[in-house]
């Protein structure tokens, strides 16, 4: 048996932005409060939607400062001006960073507590005020997961809170605004997704649904971000990159994350790299280790990407999988930790505690080989340079 969670209402595609008056109708909910970032409210994205909302009859409020890789403190603040009124809902407008404030904010302003309580292994089943997830990267899938990442500021730990209650209600999908995203920007989110795809399709937890989300994602992403990150205003690419991200982020939320996802998090936390571009550091050197868990799963990856021809023997296409994922790392310019800059001596230093925090999270237990935190910590020392 296999239980699936999806977003009850989806609008995808160019111009889906339009519909979010007629799909909050359609949920029955009239008020929303929505949470996004500086970015967002100065280039008039957040006015645009406000305007969408109000011409529809709707009245809203707005909280425009959640932060990349979103805190305790600023979930607060924003859980103080939601609660300055009534709404019946919360929109995040924006990266992964506001949808997961949105998130979180969502199940606080029902059930009170703290992130802190809500951290795995805590599962937060019991809904929340209903979320909508507006993304305007094409990465983290955050509008179809029923997960929320927020960091501890105090212990530098980026905590992962699951359950049912973190899944969005309506999912909004419009490619057309991840067409403002600069190219590193691009490439780093658009390999976050990559990544869910390749971990989602490993997972000791795939399913044959979350397969052929995962296997299509793959696909869609492997050939088209290199041409978003190119082309900046390809709607081609951006759509195929979105959708992409989209399959992928409903992959993973049914199948799992696992080791790039758990190693990915404390580098985060700890040294404040960009999710996506930790993903891509890691990426190649954890498949490279991985694939003996696993390896007509990674054969069929590199596969169905293009990668390795069809007659090809899987040892060989795991191989091909490997020097292809060092060479788009290149060519979309992924630094190492050491080339870009992390501090060598606290970086050894904090490796045992990484490497603990890593395991805590529970995503490398979905690894198709599993590590030991000695494991963890030689993969640490691999990628460093
Ligand atoms: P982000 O939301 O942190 O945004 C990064 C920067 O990009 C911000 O300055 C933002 O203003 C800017 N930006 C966003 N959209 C833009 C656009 N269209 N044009 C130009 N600039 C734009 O980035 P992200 O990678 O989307 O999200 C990362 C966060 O998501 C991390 O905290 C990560 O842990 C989390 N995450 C969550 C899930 C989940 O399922 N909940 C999955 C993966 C990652």
């Amino acid at each position: 048996m296999t239980a699936l969670y999806l977003p009850s209402l989806i609008r995808i595609g160019g111009g889906a932005l339009n519909e979010l008056p007629a799909a909050l109708k359609q949920a029955g909910l009239s008020k929303p409060f929505i949470i996004t970032d500086n970015f967002m409210a100065k280039t008039g994205l957040l006015g645009r939607v406000q305007t969408l909302l109000e011409k529809a009859g709707f009245q809203s409020g707005a909280f425009q400062d959640a932060v990349p890789d979103p805190t305790v403190t600023s979930v607060e603040a924003a859980l103080t001006a939601l609660k300055s009124q009534t709404y019946d809902c919360v929109i995040g407008l924006g990266g992964g960073s506001p949808i997961d404030t949105a998130k979180m904010v969502a199940v606080l302003a029902k059930h009170g507590g703290s992130p802190a309580q809500l951290k795995v292994p805590h599962v937060q089943d019991e809904v929340g005020l209903p979320i909508i997830a507006i993304p305007t990267t094409a990465g983290t899938g955050s509008e179809a997961t029923r997960v929320t990442v927020i960091t501890d500021e105090k212990t530098d730990e980026k905590m992962l809170c699951a359950g049912y209650a973190y899944l969005p209600h309506i999912a909004i999908v419009d490619y057309e605004l991840t067409l403002t995203m600069p190219r590193r920007l691009t490439a780093d989110t658009g390999t976050d997704a990559l990544t869910h795809a390749i971990e989602a399709y490993v997972s000791k937890r795939a399913s044959p649904f979350t397969d052929a989300l995962a296997l299509s994602a793959m696909k869609r992403i492997w050939h088209a971000l290199p041409i978003a990150c190119a082309e900046p205003s390809s709607k081609t690419a951006r759509e195929q990159v979105m959708q992409g991200a989209f399959e992928a982020g409903m992959a993973f939320s049914n199948a799992s994350v696992a080791l790039v996802h758990g190693m990915s998090r404390p580098i985060g936390a700890h040294f404040h790299v960009a999710h996506g571009l930790s993903n891509a550091m890691l990426l190649p050197e954890i498949t490279a280790w991985s694939v003996a868990g696993a390896q007509a799963r990674y054969a069929t990856c590199a596969r169905v990407m293009g990668i390795a021809p069809s007659g090809m023997d899987d040892s060989a296409a795991c191989a091909a999988l490997v020097t292809a994922l060092r060479e788009r790392n290149h060519e979309l310019d992924v630094p190492t930790p050491s080339t870009y800059g992390l501090e060598e001596t606290r970086w050894n230093t904090l490796l045992p505690l990484m490497a603990e925090q890593a395991l805590a999270s529970g995503s490398p237990d979905n690894n198709p080989r599993i590590p030991t935190e000695e494991d963890i910590i030689a993969l640490y020392q691999k990628v460093w340079a």
